[in-house]
């Protein structure tokens, strides 16, 4: 028997913890599982990058999906549509 990983989570906890940590991350997680949650995440590196690799995943998702495209993006759209029409045009 050894000790030397006696306050690290086992895998089989970190599996289920993963589970509850995407719930966390949408927010579907109850008040008292969140503190639970958070506190493992605390505790296990692991477990925090998951968290963290997994909320940027989300923003980036959610910002790709929002209705409006980013004003930049829009310009860029418009002014490609422009030169389209000039050479269109011209030819
Ligand atoms: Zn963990």
């Amino acid at each position: 028997m050894t000790h030397d990983h006696g306050t690290e989570p086992t895998n089989e906890e970190c599996v289920d913890f993963l589970e509850r940590i995407m719930r966390l991350i949408d927010n579907e997680l109850e008040e008292g599982d969140c503190a639970v949650v958070r506190a493992h995440i605390d505790t296990c590196s692991p477990c925090l990058e998951r968290y963290d690799l997994q909320r940027t995943v989300k923003a980036i998702v959610a910002r790709s999906c929002s209705e409006t495209a980013p004003v930049e993006l829009r310009e860029r759209v418009r002014v490609r549509i422009q030169q389209i029409q000039v050479e269109i045009t011209e030819e």
